[in-house]
């Protein structure tokens, strides 16, 4: 076995043979949440390991193709779903996670959502004025700012025209990206390197640190012996086919999970069912389910130019749901076309006239769970959307199509069965409203997970403080979205940033 030095990247072809190695921290997981912990610690002159069972990507290594950069940037090849009601939910697997893939939309959540979270969950420190030094900090080192005039594109103005003519509030959406050029490209990785994904950021920091940053090594468990843990095993694995090789092993005097919210609890659960007197690990999952629609325009739209999702309406938080702007690889979206044969070709010809916007609910009432399988490390997911729910995104679509045609498109494909499939007018649309939907009507997905292992004041109720300590292990720390007692009602990564730098801080000052 041999020792790795500090301050350095490995990726799948250094691997020669097992190997241990001694830190301070070792930090599951390189995506949001374990990146920013990663950073922070180096910064307080911690000795880290970060362990990401992904590989890093370069510019060249960006597929347009959305298939094939599904397959090679998300778990499951990007069609893991859910059980109960069946939706699709998108997990990254690459250094910096969900950021290397996501829209960059950064939101800072609702005072009413802390608010909510503080007394249901038993929260004493988790207010708006908690965490905002949390929020601004990660601001500034990643440049969160408004989506600016000359990169929205007739996509994103559509959007807004519509909502100024009803009144509904609606602004360009902070992002984390330094000189956007509009491409469009989020989804299959930003060739521009304008989007600030964490491997980009916060990654190279924590390198430069001392981090030692191990890409393609899945951590299978957390060692743990007498009533502490010691750090974390696993194997190095070949990328985009997952083949184990060599054994490692890290030992650590803390360790710190953050391996997304469907991965945690099932290294938790994999690892003798560790912290979970409150019987809480992998219950409570809850997604903001996503709906979208296309309206299309007299005029050409070129929706493939502008700031991916740049344009958003908060105006609705509390009603359940956020609208926002949306661009996508077209085969992406054309999987919500309703159609085929001459049909579906007549509607992909569209698309250049074409703007399509979705919005995104608070589904609180819908719960789920994450069950380790009998073999290897993907999840068994259940997940159910609550009648009630369902409801909320029903007024959503009725609310887009509203929208669609005070900004002036000629028609809209709703994308609902059951209803005629080209809708032409607001009074035609009505039957958005009139008809009860069942779920199977409509095409949902949910990219944003969260709740599995859920922060509460009262050990009993909850696996990790509002710090991201683990209620029954003093030295076992969680940062990825798992934490949030409830769904945020926003886009999640600036929250769990926020968290992670507030977890990372707690930590620092236990070490
Ligand atoms: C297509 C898409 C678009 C999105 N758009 C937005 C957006 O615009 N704004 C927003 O706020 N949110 C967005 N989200 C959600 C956001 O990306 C996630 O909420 C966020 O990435 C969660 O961060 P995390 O650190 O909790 O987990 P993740 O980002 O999932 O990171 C976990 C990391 O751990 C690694 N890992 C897992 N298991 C292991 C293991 N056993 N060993 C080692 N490593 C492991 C994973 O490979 C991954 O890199 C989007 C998500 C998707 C998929
Ligand atoms: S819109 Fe294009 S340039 Fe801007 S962050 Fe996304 S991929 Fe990068």
């Amino acid at each position: 076995m041999s020792a790795l030095p500090t301050g350095d990247l490995r990726v799948f072809a250094q691997y020669e043979r097992d190997f241990t190695e001694d830190v301070d921290v070792a930090v599951v997981g390189s995506g949001p949440g374990g990146a920013v912990v990663a950073k922070e610690l180096t910064d307080a002159g911690k000795r880290v390991a970060l362990l990401e069972e992904g590989p890093p990507f370069t510019p060249a290594d960006f597929e347009l193709d959305g298939a094939l950069s599904m397959a090679r940037t998300m778990r499951e090849g990007g069609l893991r779903a859910t059980r109960g009601t069946v939706m699709p939910t998108m997990q990254a697997i690459a250094l910096g996670g969900g950021s290397l893939v996501n829209s960059a939309i950064c939101n800072r959540a609702p005072d009413f959502v802390l608010d909510d979270w503080c007394t249901q969950f038993e929260l004493e420190h988790t207010t708006r004025r908690d965490l905002d030094p949390h929020y601004d900090a990660v601001g500034k080192f990643l440049g969160i700012a408004p989506t600016p005039e000359n990169v929205l594109g007739q996509r994103n103005l559509l959007f807004k025209r519509g909502c100024d003519a009803l009144g509904y509030a609606s602004e360009p959406t902070e992002r984390n990206v330094r000189g956007c050029r509009g491409s469009g490209e989020c989804f299959t990785g930003c060739r521009t390197r304008a989007k600030q994904s964490l491997d980009l950021t916060y990654v190279p920091a924590a390198l430069r640190g001392g981090a030692s940053v191990l890409t393609s090594v899945r951590v299978e468990r957390v060692v743990a012996e007498g009533g502490r843990v010691r750090g974390v095993a696993g194997r190095v694995v070949a990328p985009f086919t997952g083949r184990p090789s060599h054994r490692f092993r890290v030992n650590a005097r803390a360790v710190v999970l953050a391996a997304g919210c469907m991965a945690t609890p099932v290294i938790l659960q994999k690892s003798g069912n560790l912290v979970n007197r409150s019987g809480q690990v992998g219950e409570n999952l809850q997604f903001h389910p996503g709906v979208a629609m296309m309206g299309v325009f007299r005029d050409e739209v070129t929706p493939q130019f502008g700031a991916t999702q740049g344009y958003q309406s908060r105006h609705f938080l509390r009603d359940g749901f956020k609208l926002e702007t949306l661009w996508a690889p077209p085969a992406v979206l054309a999987v919500r076309l309703p159609g085929y044969g001459e049909s579906l070709k007549r509607r992909l010809a569209m698309i250049p006239h074409a703007a399509i916007w979705d919005a995104i609910a608070s589904c609180n009432r819908s719960i789920g769970r994450v069950r380790a399988r009998a073999r290897g490390l993907d999840p068994n997911l259940s997940w159910r959307l609550h009648p009630q729910d369902l409801r909320i995104l029903a007024q959503a679509l009725w609310t887009l199509s509203e929208i669609f045609f005070a900004a002036g498109a000629d028609s809209i494909v709703p994308g609902v069965y059951g209803i005629p499939e080209e809708i032409h007018s607001r009074a035609e649309a009505e039957v958005l409203r009139t008809r009860p939907l069942e779920v199977s009507d409509i095409v949902i997905g949910g990219n944003h997970a969260f709740c599995t292992t859920r922060m509460h004041g009262d050990p009993r109720r909850g696996v990790v403080d509002e710090y991201g300590k683990c209620h029954d292990v003093e030295n076992l720390w969680i940062a990825d979205t798992g934490v949030f007692p409830r769904c945020p009602s926003v886009n999640p990564m600036w929250t769990g940033m926020a968290l992670a730098h507030r977890t990372a801080q707690a930590l620092a000052e236990r070490l």
